[in-house]
Parts: structure tokens; C-alpha cells; sequence
């Protein structure tokens, strides 16, 4: 499995497609679709229907149970990786975004997912204006975040979304704080960012190093065309709640697996066939 020198192998993967779940990032609400889970238990059980249902990531956020507010307890971070782990092998991702947090040790409490030691952790390199918000990734905070996430051996799935964050993750990586090869998400769409037009995806994965591999998102009504798109350039994808609430206009999907299996059919359709999660480490160069 970790043999590299095995080229058919290494052949065999470059038709495998990674599928990540976020299933319910910080703004989706039940007001908005009763299925985005709230509590850590759900959110576990959503996840775990996902990688049924051919996901290999779960990329996480945690709210509080009952209100839903956005939360960055370490407890629920702790609670939800736990459970993943305890039902299948799917690759857990923890947020690092920490989008509405506030105070002095906002970097802090940030980097805490990270020491859980989940596979993966995002990791946000540039300020934007994200739609209603200020989204504050300050030079200090890309450095603190990718020599910790190095440190505990946990992979940095780097989130542009706009070309200048991919030219401030160039920078990270000549500095040597992020393993090859870097691991990128394209986000597509977000209200101020970069907007979801397959022009902009072409030019966005021009601007990416040579050896990086890449997944794309799309918010709303764009994630099913940019995904379709990303599937046939031989990219990755990501679907679920955070990103979209409805399969289709005026249709709110049932439930994040929704997500995923329009996602393995798009894919198979691209000649791309779902990445287990051990093939999904066998690409990231995980153990
Ligand atoms: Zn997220």
C-alpha cells in the first residue's frame, strides 16, 4: 500500500476521485433544511452515511446542540472525531477557520482542533471580505497554523479562494512549513471571492504548483456544475450542507449522503470511480 515504486498502482489511482463531506460547516441552519445536523452525534451519523455512500473525507465544524450557533469547543471537535473513528475508516478534517470567533488568543483556540491529531486540518492562508464578514487570515496566522499542523503530522488541506491566497501558500511551501505535495481546495463561489465560473477554475488551477493536488467546491447552485467540471479535469470534490442546502432549485436535499451519491454518479459519468479512504490516503501520501 505505501510501496510508491509500485506503478500500476500509482497508474490505477490517477482514475480515483477523492469525495469529502462537509456536512455542516457554520451558516446552514434546520430552519433553512431540517437535516443539517447540529449535536455531535448527528453530525457522526452523517458523516458515517456519507462514507457509505462513497466519501471518503469528512470535513467538520461543530455547533452547539441545541441553538446550532457556530461553535470551536474542543470537547464536540473531540466527540465527532472520536465517533468517525469508532464506525469506519473514513479521513477526518477539522475545520481550523474559526470564522466567527473573536478576542486576543483567536489563534489559539484556532490551532486547537489540530492537536486532536485528526488526518487532516484546513488551513485558510488569506484575508477576504466573505460575504457578510470579514474572514481574517493575517501572515502570522498561516505560519503558527501550517509549522503546527506539520509538527503534529497532520495534513493541511490549504482553502483559496481567490488567486492571491494560492500565490501566499506558494510562499508557505518555499519556506518548507508544508509537505509535499500540497493539498488544495478550490472554493468557488463564496460571496467575495473568486466566482464560480469554469474560466475562473481553469485559471485557478493554472496558478497551482506543479505537483499539488487539488479538490474543488462550489457554493450553492454552482457546486454540481463545478464539481462535474472538476470531476472531468481530473480533480477532487467536495459536497454537502456547508456548500449547498438544495439538490435542486426549490429541492432541499434529505440529507448530506444525497450529496454524496449525485457526487459518485457525476463522477462515474467522468470515468471516475470513488476513492475508498485508504486509496484517498494512498494519494494524499498519508499512512
Ligand atoms: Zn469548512
Amino acid at each position: 500500500m505505501q510501496n510508491r515504486s509500485d506503478a500500476g498502482r500509482v497508474l490505477s489511482m490517477v482514475k480515483k476521485i477523492i469525495i469529502t463531506a462537509a456536512v455542516t460547516g457554520s451558516r446552514p441552519t434546520k430552519e433553512m433544511n431540517p437535516a443539517v445536523p447540529y449535536a455531535p452525534k448527528e453530525i457522526i451519523a452523517a458523516a458515517v452515511e456519507c462514507h457509505k455512500a462513497g466519501a471518503a473525507i469528512a470535513h467538520i465544524h461543530v455547533r452547539e446542540p441545541k441553538t446550532g450557533k457556530p461553535s470551536f469547543k474542543i470537547e464536540y471537535f473531540g466527540e465527532v472525531l472520536e465517533g468517525i473513528r469508532e464506525q469506519c475508516d473514513m479521513m477526518v478534517n477539522l475545520t481550523t477557520s474559526g470564522l466567527f470567533l473573536k478576542g486576543e488568543d483567536v489563534i489559539s483556540q484556532r490551532l486547537e482542533p489540530v492537536g486532536l491529531r485528526p488526518d487532516i486540518c484546513s488551513l485558510d492562508v488569506g484575508s477576504m471580505n466573505f460575504s457578510d464578514m470579514a474572514f481574517v487570515n493575517p501572515p502570522e496566522w498561516g505560519e503558527a497554523a501550517a509549522k503546527r499542523m506539520r509538527r503534529c503530522g497532520v495534513k493541511p488541506e490549504i482553502e483559496v479562494f481567490d488567486t492571491g491566497h494560492i500565490a501566499q501558500a506558494i510562499d508557505l511551501i518555499k519556506k518548507g512549513l508544508i509537505v509535499d505535495p500540497p493539498y488544495f481546495q478550490l472554493c468557488m463561489g463564496v460571496k467575495w471571492g473568486i466566482a464560480a465560473t469554469p474560466e475562473n477554475l481553469l485559471f485557478m488551477k493554472s496558478k497551482l504548483p506543479a505537483n499539488a493536488l487539488w479538490s474543488v467546491l462550489g457554493i450553492g447552485k454552482y457546486q454540481l456544475p463545478m464539481i462535474t467540471l472538476a470531476a472531468g479535469l481530473g480533480g477532487h470534490i467536495r459536497v454537502g450542507f456547508e456548500d449547498n442546502i438544495e439538490l435542486e432549485k426549490g429541492v432541499l436535499a434529505k440529507s448530506n449522503a444525497e450529496f454524496v451519491r449525485m457526487a459518485v454518479y457525476l463522477a462515474r459519468y467522468c470515468g471516475r470511480e470513488p476513492a475508498t479512504s485508504a486509496e484517498a490516503r494512498y494519494i494524499l501520501h498519508l499512512k
